[in-house]
């Protein structure tokens, strides 16, 4: 039995949830109709260099319709598929779901959060989409519901983010967590491995980083090429200039990693799954539980439980 009182290897989102609230949940994916910062010209106009957010939009989940809709069709979605969920929470997963003012936020999350059903908000933003004011309405909110703010992240690195057209700094990023911290509101982020530019050696070594941040929860994806987006010109231009996963390849890079990350932290996804029809790099062709199994099997054959080496690490720099 492992510190998250289960006998798998990572401290799963799954695990956590059923322990909170004593059932299965799911999340149901709303787009709201944000846009971006770093689309309409605020911070850029290209956006990220990887972003097509229609490509992770389920089919229900379209701003054209309301959000009450939007749940209902979901919670109808995931009823056929999941039979035993029960309780939802509402996931404003599309662009920046922070990006406006506080109330339009509120008038936005409204149906979200009259809904019997949702008793919980997962926000995805960026890190300089929050502030002090939108901060204390989401702790007032968490008084009565599981309240999540999502980070988009994706690298620790400056020069990384720079590549990728990121718009903010890992400063900032640090600033919205450590504000998020003080209003008491649980902090989620993402980050992806795979990045143009960045080494093996830096991913690996960006665990040190990510275990010492305030998060709740942390969502890991390796980098796919998604159609639409500056990534794709530049794959079919020049695919050698990409350094991409293999499916064995991430396995063993991230069940390492993985036994770097200060226990602590939920995980929420170890891996992305887009699409194939929107994926034009490195297809693995496996369902993220299929690609969950392989990680947490090999992790299990290397010995390896998330925190291992973290705790070691830490240990060894207390003797110093
Ligand atoms: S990834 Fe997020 S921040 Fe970047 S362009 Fe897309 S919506 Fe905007």
């Amino acid at each position: 039995m492992y510190p998250w009182g289960t006998n798998r290897r990572i401290n799963a989102a799954s695990n956590y949830l059923k322990r909170e609230f004593g059932e299965r949940i799911q999340k149901v994916a709303l787009d709201a109709g944000f846009t971006c910062p770093n689309r309409d010209g605020t911070v850029g106009t290209g956006g990220c260099v990887y972003c097509n957010n229609d490509a992770f939009n389920p089919s229900y989940c379209t701003p054209d319709k309301s959000i009450s809709q939007q749940i209902h069709e979901g919670i109808e979605f995931h009823e056929k598929r999941y039979r035993s969920a029960v309780k939802y929470f509402a996931y404003f997963q599309a662009f920046s779901n922070t990006y406006g003012s506080l109330e339009h936020l509120q008038q936005v999350y409204k149906p979200a959060l009259e809904n019997d059903n949702i008793i919980g908000l997962i926000v995805g933003t960026r890190p300089d989409c929050i502030d002090e004011y939108k901060l204390e309405y989401f702790a007032s909110l968490a008084e009565n519901y599981y309240v999540v703010i999502e980070y988009g992240l994706e690298s620790v690195y400056n020069s990384t983010l720079e590549k990728i057209n990121r718009g903010h700094t890992f400063e900032q990023s640090v600033r919205a967590l450590e504000l998020t911290r003080q209003f008491g509101v649980k902090s989620g982020a993402h980050f992806i491995f795979g990045l143009k530019g960045e080494t093996r050696r830096q991913m690996s070594d960006s665990a040190k980083i990510v275990s010492e941040l305030p998060l709740h929860m942390v969502k890991f994806h390796q980098l796919q090429i998604v159609r639409g987006t500056q990534y794709e010109r530049e794959f079919i231009e020049d695919p050698h200039t990409f350094n991409l996963f293999s499916l064995e390849e991430y396995i063993d890079f991230i069940s390492e990693y993985i036994s770097c990350i200060n226990p602590s932290i939920i995980i929420e996804r170890l891996a992305g799954e887009t699409q194939p029809r929107n994926n034009i790099g490195m297809l693995w062709n496996l369902r993220y539980d299929q690609v969950l199994k392989r990680i947490e099997t090999r992790m299990e054959e290397l010995d390896l439980w998330q925190g291992k080496k973290y705790l070691n690490n830490k240990q060894n720099r207390g003797k110093q």
